[in-house]
């Protein structure tokens, strides 16, 4: 059996929590792991959700806490300068939020937000909540996952799912912010 050891999951933690992830990519990568099929950026959806599980009528947005204003988040704070210019910004990206979440519940989708920061803290958790939802979402409430055949979630079999993409993707996202500041 592939379980983690103590050792590798601490090592994938502190991967994780190292702040150089898009978040976003620990839930795809756990959600398909465990065999939930979705599609991303639905340009035919209200606001584009990070990701559509249609199975679910399910509706997931991954925002950022800095452009879409994660309520008492430090990552939420607005520039110093220019301050008038960015909270205008500010007022319409979350306008604009809540005007899709709302079209989307119209249309009859589960419209789920989830704030980067979080995944990013508490990564189990959130993937947890987005699970018993979507559960919830598919009316089973039978305490399994109707996931392309996994029967038992464990919170390991989690971190095992969240570690492939991140592992490979934090060196390509931290250059890339490297980068972005630079310019
Ligand atoms: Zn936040």
């Amino acid at each position: 059996m592939d379980k983690l050891t103590k050792a590798q999951r601490s090592d994938l933690m502190s991967r994780i929590h190292s702040g150089n992830t898009k978040p976003e990519w620990i839930l795809r990568c756990a959600l398909h792991r465990l065999g939930y099929r979705y599609t991303v950026n639905n340009r035919h959806l209200p606001g584009r959700p990070d990701l559509v599980l249609p199975k679910y009528r399910t509706a997931i947005f991954v925002h950022g806490c800095f452009w879409h204003q994660h309520p008492g988040c430090p990552s939420a704070s607005s520039p110093s300068s220019n301050t008038a210019f960015w909270q205008a910004k500010f007022a319409k990206n979350v306008a604009r939020d809540a005007r899709n979440a709302l079209t989307l519940r119209k249309q009859g989708w589960n419209v789920l937000v989830l704030w980067e920061c979080e995944l990013v803290k508490h990564t189990l958790g959130t993937i947890e909540h987005v699970l018993r939802h979507l559960e919830c979402a598919a009316g089973t409430g039978s305490g399994t996952y109707d996931g392309g055949g996994t029967d038992t979630l464990t919170r390991l079999d989690l971190l095992h799912a969240a570690e492939d993409k991140v592992q490979y993707r934090i060196r390509r996202h931290a250059q890339r912010r490297a980068s972005d500041k630079k310019l």
